[in-house]
């Protein structure tokens, strides 16, 4: 499996870290080995002094397909989940600066903590679901999906033109604002449609 993301999918959140609102989706990948499973805490890195949260709509691949078309792409995901895009902002600023590849900053092991996954029925709509981080309880980031620049569907028939996508891998649908740093004993929880699907302690 393949963990797909997806960068600066919130014209607020570029903004925020001075980047230019994207026209074409920014993708990235991590390894399968980033997955933080729920219940388990992520030990902050020695590499950064910087370590940041990142809340996102995350949803499961159920079919194999490539050049799929966006009218036939709510076939190919059947759950939706919150996820944490962890991110060593320090690293990723000097790779950026130099023009080069992130994902040391973004693909370590445990930077994709991902929630209890809720199936997708036919009232579900992926692209009117509103989602809340709290950090140690107090709320740091308000999303909606429906404020994403590429919609979850878009996003499928864009990678999907570069990628086979397949059943058991995840897409990270990019952050809203109001990213920030986290400490060791830190506590963030997440709700997806005020029901909490996520929780992870920094260690
Ligand atoms: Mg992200």
């Amino acid at each position: 499996m393949k963990i797909i993301c997806v960068g600066r999918n919130y014209a607020e959140h570029a903004k925020e870290l001075k980047n230019d609102v994207p026209t074409e989706p920014v993708i990235f990948m991590k390894p399968k080995g980033a997955i933080l499973l729920p219940e388990k805490p992520l030990y902050y890195p020695e590499f950064t002094d910087d370590l940041h949260y990142e809340c996102e709509v995350v949803v499961k691949v159920c079919k194999n397909g490539k050049h799929i078309q966006e009218k036939f792409a709510n076939k190919y995901y059947d759950q939706v989940t919150l996820g944490i895009d962890f991110t060593a902002r320090d690293l990723q600023n000097e790779l950026k600066k130099k023009g080069l590849p992130w994902e040391i900053a973004k693909g370590f092991d445990g930077s994709a903590a991902v929630g209890t996954f809720v199936p997708i029925t036919a009232e579900t709509d992926v692209h009117n679901l509103a989602f809340q981080l709290n950090l140690n309880g107090e709320m740091v980031q308000d999303g909606h999906t429906r404020n994403m620049i590429f919609n979850v569907d878009k996003i499928i028939a864009y990678v999907s033109k570069y990628f086979t996508i397949n059943i058991g891998d995840l897409i990270f649908t990019g952050t809203p604002a109001g990213v920030g740093q986290v400490s060791p004993d830190d506590k963030l929880e997440g709700y997806l449609q005020g029901n909490k699907v996520l929780e992870v302690e920094i260690k």
